[in-house]
Formats: C-alpha cells, structure tokens, sequence
C-alpha cells in the first residue's frame, strides 16, 4: 500500500470509531495519523524498516501498529470487522441533519438500513414512522433531511479547504521547480461552503510540476495541458492550475474567480503578480473575499477591511460555570495572552439548562469568580455579562434584577426554531425593545451544511437594531458564521454596527475570531464598523451608558 491508500484506510477506520464510540479521541487519534501519513514525503515502508515510524508527530502505538499491518498485508484486520459490521452506505446517512448515531443504529437493526436510498424509501413507504420513537412527522423531517443532504453532497466547511489549501501549498514550496504557488478559488474568496480546492502554480516546466502534484494527491489526472485534478485526504477534490512565472498573477486572478467577478472585470492582461492585473486595467484594487459581485470594482477607492489584528478585546466566552470546558480563570489567562485589552465573560441562562444554564444564584456565584480571579488579568478588563436566551415569547431568560448585575447581555434564540418568520421577526423585535440587550448573538441560528437558519423580515430587524443601537454579532464558529455576509451589506445601511464574537466555549475557540473576521471581512465590513476594534475605555463608556 502506498501512504495515500494507508490514509484512507485511517480515515476509513476513524468514521467507524465515530458511529460506535460517542467518546471522539479514538477516532481523532486516526484522523491524526492519516494526516499524519499523508503528509510524508517518504514511503510508509521506509519508515517500517527504519524503525521511524513510531517517532513520526501524529503517530500512536495503536495507529502504528494498524498501519504496519496495512502495509505488511495490504489490509487490517480491525478495519475488516468494522466493514462487516455496518453497509458500506451507513456514512451517507450521518449527513441527514438531526439523525444521529443512536437513531441510525436503530434504523439499521430493525429495518436493515444502510443507506440514503434505502431510509427514502423506507421512509415513503411508512414503514419507519411505525418505529418506536420516530412517528409521522418525524418521518416528513427525515425525507426533508434526506434532500438536504443530497443537495449538499461533495460541500465541506471552509476550514477544511483552507488547511487542505495550505498545507499543499506548503508541500510546494519545498521543490525547487515550483517557483511559487497560492490558493485560489472559492477557499481563498472565503465562501464558507466550499466545493473544491484550487491552486494556482507558477512553474517553467510543466511536466515537471505534474510529477511533484501525484506526490502530493492521489488519482492525478489531466484536464487539459495546464490543469490537473487529484483528491486530497477525505474525497476532497484539488484543482491545480500551472502557468509560467510571468503569468503567475493573472492565472490567480483569473481562477480565484467569481466566475461573475471576472467576466465584470474584462480583459485580463497576463502579469507576474495580481496587482499588476489591476494596474494594468486601470481598476482599483478588491480584496479576494470581495470577489463575489462587481459591486466593489465600481468603487473609486478600494475598501479598508477589518483585520484580525484590528481587533482590541472580545465578547461571547464560556466558562465551565455554562457549557465551557475551561474555567474563568482559564479563559481569562488566554484571553490576556492573546494580548486582548478586555473580554467579556456570558455563560448561557437559566431557560439553557442543556448547556448548564445559570439561575440568578449561579450568576451570582458565575460573578464572584470573576470578582476573585480578575486582577491575575490586570490590567486586561473584564465585563460581566450573559448569553440570555429570547423565550418564545420575545422576553429576555432573567428578571429585571438579575438583568441590572450584567456589564452586557447577547441575546440568542435557543429554541423553538419551527416558528414562522412572522412570529420569529415579532420576538427578535420584541428582544431588541428590552433596554438591557447589547448584542443579538447568532442570528438566524444556522448550523452550515447541518441545519439551515429560520427565516425573518431581516429588514425589520435590522431597522429596528439600527435604531436602538443593538450590535449583531458575526459568530466566528466555522460551523455558523452567522450573520451571513450576504445580509450584513443590508445591516449595515440600516445603520446597524457588529461585533466580530468567537462564542469560545475553550480557550482553543478564541480562534473563532480568525473565521469571524473571514466573514466580516467578505461582507466588507472596516474597522470602525466593528465594536470590538474599539479601545477599551471607550467600551467601558458604551456599555456603562447602556446598561
Ligand atoms: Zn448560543
Ligand atoms: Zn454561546
């Protein structure tokens, strides 16, 4: 076997850990190894032979022996039992959004499913709705899954693209017949869906550049003389696009697309670099995550987007007193180190109990903690505050006491999503009336290739947010990067400012604030637009005024 057919008999290996075993280590610790595998520049067998292998980064005892025996053999034995025990389809079935493990395990032994097709058809002939503990309209739910999966097949969350992307492009790099080479495409527009990963190569020989591509991806093939398609670790397609050096520029320009943007921008004069393709047809400069629409190449100068390092401190960060894995002080530590002026502690409210929402006794003691833990930070700020579910009914999860202890309140839907957009539009504008609140956390509560958002009269909200000055967050969590970008443009006119929120629930998430500005920066948002650029007495200021 070579490393990329061990690679993805470790991926294999660790999808199957992942429907027996809710525990996820077992399965990241093969996860690891493939990637570990497939980023080698030597054959697998080397490393056996040299005793190496066990002293690769990323390679366990137990991941070890696994692939010692995929490349002695050309199989393994603990892959074998885990094949027979399931249909090879049983995968596909995880991407119908709510159907968890427990439930397709269950439709697995009783009804024999094993994949997409047969849940469909098992599903309109009735026969699982007569399954314990599924019904009718459970069913309906499951063949409306069914068709959202089907449409998002082939779709993975952008950073997967971006850590695929770069660590190719760093593969590249150490070849000297590769004189440069970028990410292009969807991935470097920062699309948060994405399909594929493309890069774009500068190299003078071309057959040369094809040789060093099938060490890099597996089933390389050719599209036409410059273009060539592999797969990557997890089916995930690669696009590589070879020009010669002097056309390096243009190449990148023109496959990092949008297909819309380009064909706006006209005739591309081919260029060393992509800011002699704007020079030379005389456009003002758009930022690649502008590249959707022709709207920014009508601008007379180019826009200025926000930066990470733009951002002074951050809101939206859980303790373990909530569902955090890390304490205050944790959080606090990590916050100080990541050189923030001020963060904002919310764990979630009494009506989360599923998340270990606090009663006004735990915000209390939530409060002491800070109170004790804070001047470790010094001179790092820290508000109080809360992530206060919107009831039903548009209140806000705490009495008008427990409201007045909090620096800032993010108010977030967690529940009763399968309201109308007219009832949801009347509880986010009964939300945004209470005095109290400071931002809308996770707006339209969409969870990216999972669940899709529940719908409003946007414009209302916006308006009304506007109006009374309440932020919208841009949750940076990959898998909600919620406000989505296409709306913010429609926010912003309505007078609406952000803050860009990591929803961190460990000190790992603060990383969150990379993605989140992804977003920002796609929607066009600058720094002033954007609270959390802010200084921090002058947000002390605002939400002393506020609160
Ligand atoms: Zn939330
Ligand atoms: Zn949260």
């Amino acid at each position: 076997m070579d490393k990329w057919q061990v690679a993805r008999s470790l991926d294999e290996i660790a999808k199957y850990v992942d429907l027996t075993e809710p525990n996820r280590f077992k399965a990241m610790a093969f996860e690891k190894a493939a990637r570990a595998i497939a980023s080698l520049d030597r054959d697998p067998a080397d490393l056996i032979e040299s005793g190496d292998l066990q002293k690769t980064p990323g390679i366990g005892k137990t991941t070890a022996s696994v692939i010692e025996e995929l490349v002695r053999t050309g199989s393994s034995r603990y892959l074998e039992q885990l094949r027979q025990k399931y249909p090879s389809g049983i995968f596909e079935l995880l991407r119908v959004p709510k159907l968890g493990l427990k439930k397709i395990g269950l439709l697995h032994e009783k009804l024999g499913i094993g994949s997409l097709d047969e849940l469909e058809e098992a599903c309109r002939s009735g026969k699982v709705r007569a399954l314990r503990g599924f019904g009718e309209k459970t069913e309906q739910q499951i063949l409306k899954g069914i068709a959202f999966a089907r449409k998002r097949e082939s779709q993975f969350l952008l950073p997967v693209g971006i850590e695929i992307g770069e660590a190719i492009r760093e593969q590249l790099a150490q070849y000297d017949e590769i004189e440069n080479a970028e990410v292009s495409g969807s991935v470097r527009r920062r699309l948060e869906v994405v399909r594929n990963v493309n890069i774009a190569v500068a190299a003078r020989d071309v057959r040369a550049a094809q040789k060093i591509f099938t060490k890099i991806v597996a089933d390389l093939e050719g599209l036409d003389e410059t273009t060539f398609k592999g797969t990557a670790r997890n089916n995930v397609e690669v696009i590589f696009h070879v020009a010669k050096p002097a056309e390096f520029g243009s190449t990148l320009f023109r496959t990092t697309g949008s297909a819309e943007f380009v064909e706006a921008f006209g005739d591309i004069k081919a260029a060393k670099s992509e800011e002699q393709v704007f020079e030379r047809a005389e456009k003002v400069w758009v930022a690649p995550e502008r590249r959707e629409n022709a709207d920014d190449l009508r601008r007379k100068k180019a826009r200025s987007l926000v930066r990470l390092e733009d951002l002074r401190g951050t809101f939206h960060v859980h303790s373990t007193f909530s569902d955090g894995r890390n304490t205050i002080l944790e959080m606090l530590t990590a916050a100080r180190e990541r050189g923030f002026e001020y963060v904002g502690m919310s764990d979630h409210s009494q009506s989360a109990f599923y998340a270990g929402g606090l009663t006004p006794d735990g915000v209390r003691s939530q409060q002491a903690e800070i109170a004790k833990q804070e001047p470790a930070v010094a001179p790092m700020r820290v508000f109080r505050g809360t992530e206060a579910d919107i009831l039903a009914d548009g209140s806000i999860d705490y009495d008008e006491a427990t409201l007045n202890r909090f620096d800032f309140v993010i108010a977030s839907i967690h529940s009763r999503f399968g309201m109308t957009p007219e009832e949801m539009t009347e509880r986010i504008l009964k939300a945004l009336d209470n005095p109290h609140v400071t931002f809308i956390g996770h707006l339209t509560g969409r969870l990216l290739l999972a669940r899709e958002g529940y719908t409003m009269d946007f414009d209302r909200v916006f308006e009304k947010a506007g109006a009374r000055g309440v932020m919208i967050e841009i949750n940076g969590n990959p898998r909600r990067l919620d406000i989505d970008w296409r709306l913010a443009g429609r926010a912003l006119d309505r007078g609406v400012r952000f803050s860009i929120n990591p929803d961190a629930h460990s000190t790992r998430e603060y990383n969150a604030l990379i993605s989140g500005t992804w977003v920002a920066r796609k929607a066009g948002l600058s720094p002033k637009e954007i609270f959390n650029t802010k200084p921090a007495e002058e947000v002390a200021e605002f939400l002393r005024r506020r609160a």
